[in-house]
């Protein structure tokens, strides 16, 4: 895919990305978005996202997203989904629905596909990386383009370790960083250092952990209670279900926190062996081999139940 042909012609462009949006999704808007409004001068381009993390404030345009999901347009001639399909533009589905053209981005296993054109690739390592290959001027990328891309990528790879990084990822991320920013920096600041109550929680999640399963799963959970408590949002969350993962004999780490009285927004993670992906998407969420989500409704034992169900089937098939 070409952005810039699909482009062609678009008086108004809007781009959107999923809900609680990661690294990956902030980092592939804003490097498109930035991208478009040199490529295409003629275009009025318009970013829609929820408020992004603090820690990704370092990437340039951010306070020209639309975060309360406002705008005068009133149909976009092309309106681009990112690193999702349409149902978890949140906010922003209705542009998408409405809009004359449309175009999903992805690299998801379990989207097949929600837009007009198409570019879901499921080995790409991030939606970030393909917005790389999607961008044939190479010669208008500056250094705030590729800062916010590499941010997407490395996120989205736990800085360039897991499964998903392909030898294409790191010359791309190679590419990136010739552009001169701090990377070493960026990988500080956006993806190690925690906040006080970050680490407070985490270590309490570690601390109340319980293994299953003969030890090949690990489960961890915080409720409504404890996130008020510390004045948690679902961002201070990031990076407790990969520590869980770090269990030794562990195939599949669970980790949830509360989001209503009888409802779960459920992390999983596996080490190889269980297919996550298929776990969540049979209760209706989504995601990748290793690494996939799903909200659920129910008790913190029924949500368990339901899900070593699948694991266990997935298990048994293998052994
Ligand atoms: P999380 O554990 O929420 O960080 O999600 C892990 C991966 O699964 C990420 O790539 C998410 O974008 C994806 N994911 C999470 N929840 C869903 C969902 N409900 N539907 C589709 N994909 C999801
Ligand atoms: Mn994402
Ligand atoms: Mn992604």
């Amino acid at each position: 895919m070409n952005i810039c042909e699909e482009a062609k012609g678009a008086a108004a462009i809007g781009i959107g990305g999923h809900v609680r949006p990661d690294g990956d999704c902030v980092g592939s808007a804003m490097g498109l978005y930035l991208y478009l409004k040199k490529a295409c001068p003629e275009s009025r381009v318009q970013v829609f996202l929820e408020k992004p993390a603090e820690i990704f404030s370092c990437i340039a345009g951010l306070d020209e997203i639309h975060a309360d999901f406002a705008t005068d347009v009133e149909a976009f001639d092309l309106f681009i989904a990112l690193d999702t399909s349409k149902e978890r533009l949140g906010g922003a589905e209705k542009y998408f629905d409405e809009a004359k053209k449309t175009v999903n981005i992805d690299h998801h296993i379990s989207n097949k596909g929600s837009g007009d054109v198409n570019y879901i690739m499921p080995k790409a390592s991030s939606t970030s990386e393909l917005i790389y290959n999607v961008i044939e001027d190479k010669a208008l990328i500056d250094e705030e383009i590729a800062k916010a891309l590499y941010i997407g990528m490395m996120h989205d790879t736990g800085v360039f370790q897991y499964s998903n990084t392909s030898p294409d990822t790191l010359k791309t991320a190679a590419e990136l960083i010739s552009y001169g920013f701090d990377f070493s920096r960026l990988i500080d600041e956006t993806f190690y250092e925690k906040t006080y109550v970050q680490n407070q929680i985490l270590g309490r999640a570690l601390l109340e952990s319980l293994l299953f399963m003969d030890g090949r799963c690990v489960v961890s959970m915080v409720d409504k209670k404890t996130m008020d408590f510390y004045r948690a949002v679902p961002a201070d969350l990031d990076g407790i279900v990969n520590q869980l993962r770090n269990t030794r004999g562990v195939e599949c780490a669970i980790f949830m926190y509360q989001t209503n009285v009888l409802e779960y927004k459920v992390s999983l993670r596996s080490n190889g062996k269980v297919d996550v992906a298929k776990v969540a998407e049979f209760f209706g969420g989504g995601g990748h081999m290793r690494a996939a989500g799903v909200t659920m409704p129910g008790t913190f034992h029924d949500i368990v139940n339901n899900l070593s169900g699948r694991i266990a089937e997935q298990l048994r098939e293998k052994e």
